[in-house]
Order: structure tokens, then sequence, then C-alpha cells
């Protein structure tokens, strides 16, 4: 028999399956990432379906299983952010979240941290926090809850702050002195992504960040996830 488990978790990704089921990608409190199958959950009649709907945050009764799927028995809704459709900046922001937390974060693993990470930042998102640092400081920070911490606050071999280039197989920043080759980050864009790193959620809202820079720190952003997670 089956253990029947409750939980909280997000809807990360959802995919039709059969006729009438759908299969949900939830980042839940208690098992980390998990993936259910939600029977009968297109039909009209099941109330719950729409509890699974994407970026939503419901409450889970499943059948743990060893291997496959689990297996839904009830779900109801706790939130929807309303807001975050209502912009297209903010939805797409919301959209990116799942995807990272959908690709980076472990399955069954009983780590509660990305959840409570993943649902503070869609609060401040829902709540109309500036959607492009809101998204960049979520993505840093679940890397370094993962173990992929950034160094961002100077050479990752020797803490000098000058010369610094980018070095995402090093760990971070590296400077010209300890073997670091190529484009200078600028110093403004670097320490902004420090306090994205560091800054509490609040003062986030109040941080300034030239919209020249996005594209930075997420081509940063994405070499650093890249040479991280293949080693
Ligand atoms: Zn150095």
């Amino acid at each position: 028999m089956a253990e029947l488990v409750r939980d909280r978790g997000l809807v990360l990704h959802t995919q039709d399956h059969a006729e009438t089921d759908r299969i949900v990608s939830l980042l839940t409190e208690n098992h980390g990432q998990v993936e259910i199958l939600a029977k009968g959950a297109r039909r009209l009649e099941k109330t719950w379906g729409a509890a699974l709907d994407l970026l939503n945050l419901a409450e889970v009764i499943y059948y743990r299983r060893r291997s496959g799927l689990h297996l839904l028995r009830e779900a109801s809704l706790l939130r929807r952010f309303s807001q975050l459709s209502q912009d297209l900046v903010r939805l797409e922001a919301g959209l990116t979240l799942a995807r990272w937390a959908r690709e980076l974060v472990p399955k069954e693993a009983p780590d509660p941290r990305p959840f409570r990470l993943s649902l503070s930042f869609l609060f401040a998102l829902d709540a109309g926090g500036p959607a492009e640092i809101l998204l960049r400081a979520y993505q840093l920070r679940l890397l370094a809850l993962l173990g992929y911490r950034p160094a961002l606050n100077g050479c990752v071999a020797c803490g000098k702050t000058e010369e610094l280039v980018w070095s995402p197989d090093r760990g971070g920043l590296l400077c010209r002195s300890c073997g670091g080759e190529g484009e200078e980050v600028p110093a403004r864009v670097w320490r902004t992504m420090d306090a994205l790193l560091r800054l509490p959620l609040a003062a986030l809202t109040r941080l300034r960040l030239p919209p020249e820079d996005l594209p930075h720190i997420d081509a940063m952003l994405s070499a650093f996830r890249a040479a991280q997670l293949a080693r």
C-alpha cells in the first residue's frame, strides 16, 4: 500500500496526459520536486482541477509510490498569484522562476528552502515588486542555496576587487593576477549582482538596476549556471 502524504506545493509545470488526466510538477515544502498524476483533472466536474494551474500554490494529498508517478487524491487551492497575469513582464518573470526551479531543484529532496525561497519571490512579484530585479535575485539565490554560490564580492582566489573578469569554471569573479582572462566586468555590474544575492527581500525593491546591465547580468548568470552544473 502506498503511503498517503499531505504537502504544500507550487505548480511548476503541467502536462496533459491521456484523455482527461494531467501530470503536474510541484515544488513541495517537504519532498522537493515531485511529479504527480492527477487522474481526471481535466474533467469539468473535478472542481479541484483548476487548483493545479501553473504557478498556483496548492495543498495536495497524494499516494507516494516508490517508482513512477505519484498519484493525486485531492488538491485544494491555497493561493493564486492573480496579479502576475496582469502584466507581461511580471508573468514572464514568474514563468522563468518556475522553469529554473523545475530544472534545478532535485526531485524528492526533503529540503524546504527552495520552496520557501520560490514562494517568497512569487509573493513579492505578485505584490508589484520590480520584476527584473526580483527574478535575477531569485536566480542567484536559488543557485547559492543549491550549493552553487558565485563569488561576487572580489576575486574568488585572492579577494582583490580590481581588474575582475567572470570565470564561471572557477566559481565567479577572478582577477587578472590570478589568471582571469577576457573582458573585465564593470564594478557597477558585479556590485549590483552581489547586492541581488545578499540584500533582504524588502530592500531589493529600492535597488536601481540600469536596463542596459540586464543582458550582461543574464549572460553571466547563464554561463555560471551551465559551467557549475556541468561539473
Ligand atoms: Zn585574484
